[in-house]
């Protein structure tokens, strides 16, 4: 274990014994829960080097100033560990659901999975890195998700200017749930 994740409180360790263990929905090898800062990760540790977030959690790590993401971009991973990401997954955590695929932002670039029934999230190696490269910040991902709201409904429909305005805010909580599903 190096200095740094020490430094960022790492932790590493199979769940406790009655508690679900999952197992990858990509490459099937059984997940690692992973502490950092108090958030807890299961990674597909030596097998895809994948990661599955419970819902919300994702959130807590998904920019750029987050620092306890860091220690989550590069999971150990197997070589001989061969994945097809075209394949759709099934969720870890809920029975015979699959994944559903959509784009992380308007900007289309990541795609990710999410699961319809949890709010959970399966990532491949290498797509928390790519999201967290995209914002910066929270104001800058509002921003951009208001510019799509204006660009899918109109600038009638945006409400633009003041973030911390709550009415803004719904705009762009509202633009998130549709996005889902354009
Ligand atoms: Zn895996
Ligand atoms: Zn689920």
């Amino acid at each position: 274990m190096s200095c740094f994740l020490k430094a960022l409180n790492y932790t590493d360790e199979k769940k406790d014994e009655g508690e679900k263990v999952m197992d990858c929905p990509r490459c099937y090898h059984g997940l690692t829960t992973i502490t950092v800062e108090g958030l807890e990760v299961d990674v597909c540790k030596g097998g895809c080097g994948g990661l599955w977030f419970d819902h919300f959690e994702l959130q807590q790590v998904d920019e750029q100033h987050e620092t306890k993401g860091e220690a989550l971009i590069d999971i150990a991973r197997s070589l001989q560990v061969a994945v097809d990401l075209s394949k759709r997954v099934y969720c870890p955590r809920c029975d015979e659901m699959i994944l559903k695929r959509h784009f992380w932002s308007p900007r289309r670039k990541i795609e990710i999975d999410e699961c319809p029934s949890c709010g959970g999230y399966w990532l491949d190696a290498g797509e928390l890195y790519l999201i967290r490269k995209e914002f910066a910040t929270q104001k800058e991902r509002d921003e951009e998700f208001e510019r799509a709201f204006a660009e899918l409904f109109g600038d009638d429909f945006a409400i633009r200017g003041n973030l911390n305005d709550p009415t803004a805010n719904k705009a762009g909580f509202l633009t998130r749930l549709l996005w889902r599903n354009v």
